[in-house]
């Protein structure tokens, strides 16, 4: 690719204009007829698309909005029981947990409701398998060319360390997590 040479004295860097019309940003930059982006260029808040209340232009809906729609996220989520195998997360006291009594005294200690974390159950994250492709990159283009057996014998020997480790983490799922009513 080459790219093209504009000069700082040629005509194409810059012409000089007479009766222009359009759109001119806060900063002075011409739009034309795209007030939006002229606009949106020259504020620094805008109306929140949900409650009209001013909030920094980057977001679109606000704060309290925002909560507003998790809460009725969470609200229609499935629900499943947790019983404490792994962890559950609470996105806004962005915390895990991995028990009920550890919740609880978190509750107490921050004078909140258990219903206030919208606890959600995590799902495992266990190592990604290499796979057999994972030198493409520099074996040859013609693709004629395999592993040698040795890297590949290393390959499968590594991959069953693999599936045989325990999550390397947890990440919130898509289930909100109950108690069991039977056992408190
Ligand atoms: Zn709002």
């Amino acid at each position: 690719m080459t790219e093209e040479i504009i000069m700082f004295n040629s005509k194409e860097a810059a012409q000089f204009k007479t009766n222009l019309s359009g759109w001119v940003s806060r900063d002075g930059i011409y739009y034309g007829a795209n007030e939006r982006l002229a606009r949106y260029v020259g504020c620094t808040h805008r109306p929140c698309e949900d409650c009209g209340e001013p909030i920094e232009k980057s977001w679109f809906i606000c704060q309290k909005c925002r909560e507003k729609k998790d809460i009725q996220r969470y609200k229609a989520m499935p629900k499943e029981i947790w019983n404490e195998e792994g962890g559950i997360y609470s996105d806004p006291h962005n915390k895990f947990f991995w028990s009920w009594n550890e919740v609880e005294d978190y509750c107490y200690d921050n004078e909140i409701k258990e219903e206030d974390l919208r606890l959600v159950i995590c799902e495992p994250q266990y190592p990604r398998l290499i796979e057999e492709d994972y030198f493409c990159d520099e074996l040859a283009d013609d693709g004629d060319d395999e592993l040698p057996s040795e890297i590949v014998k290393a390959m499968e020997a590594f991959n069953k360390v693999l599936k045989q480790s325990a999550p390397l983490s947890w990440r919130p799922g898509n289930e909100a997590a109950i108690r069991n009513k039977t056992i408190k």
